[in-house]
């Protein structure tokens, strides 16, 4: 698979400057974690990850994933629970995203075809989009690749 392009703790808090907002100490560990995570993150690993913080508590972790996801730094993956860090915070878009089922990897896709299509059936159907995100899951090419290596094997 493609090596992902991740952004740097450094881009984030220049994000959060050009917003006119702070990465706070805990907010800034959040965003580490999450992208030093290899997958989604639940806010229960977080608060386990910063067990030896003060500030993290359970409300203090998730006012800071509340704090990355209001400024795109980080999207919440609803089918799982869990956050994972904005592989191009640079822009505002809507979250989409190819979930593993099997090794858990969430590998976010951007195409505006995609928000473009819902516009135009919202707009058909008088529909108010409040929300938008994409969120498929399914089997990843090195989970499938390793499954059809082990069922090759496997035969007679
Ligand atoms: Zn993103
Ligand atoms: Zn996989």
């Amino acid at each position: 698979m493609a090596e992902l392009y991740r952004p740097s703790l450094e881009d984030a808090e220049a994000i959060c400057r050009q917003a006119g907002a702070r990465l706070t100490r805990l907010r800034r560990q959040v965003m580490a974690l999450l992208l030093a995570a290899d997958g989604p993150v639940t806010a229960y690993e977080l608060l386990d990850q910063l067990r030896a913080e003060r500030s993290a508590t359970p409300a203090g972790v998730y006012r800071s994933l509340d704090f990355l996801l209001a400024h795109g730094l980080a999207h919440r993956l609803d089918s799982r629970k869990a956050f994972v860090a904005c592989a191009h915070p640079d822009h505002p878009h809507v979250s989409q995203f190819l979930i593993c089922r099997r090794c858990g990897t969430a590998v976010e896709v951007e195409d505006d075809r995609i928000s473009s299509v819902v516009g135009e059936w919202s707009r058909k159907l008088g529909f108010e989009v409040e929300a938008e995100s994409l969120e498929v899951s399914g089997s990843c090419s090195s989970c499938r690749t390793g499954r059809a290596a082990s069922e090759a094997s496997s035969q007679p």
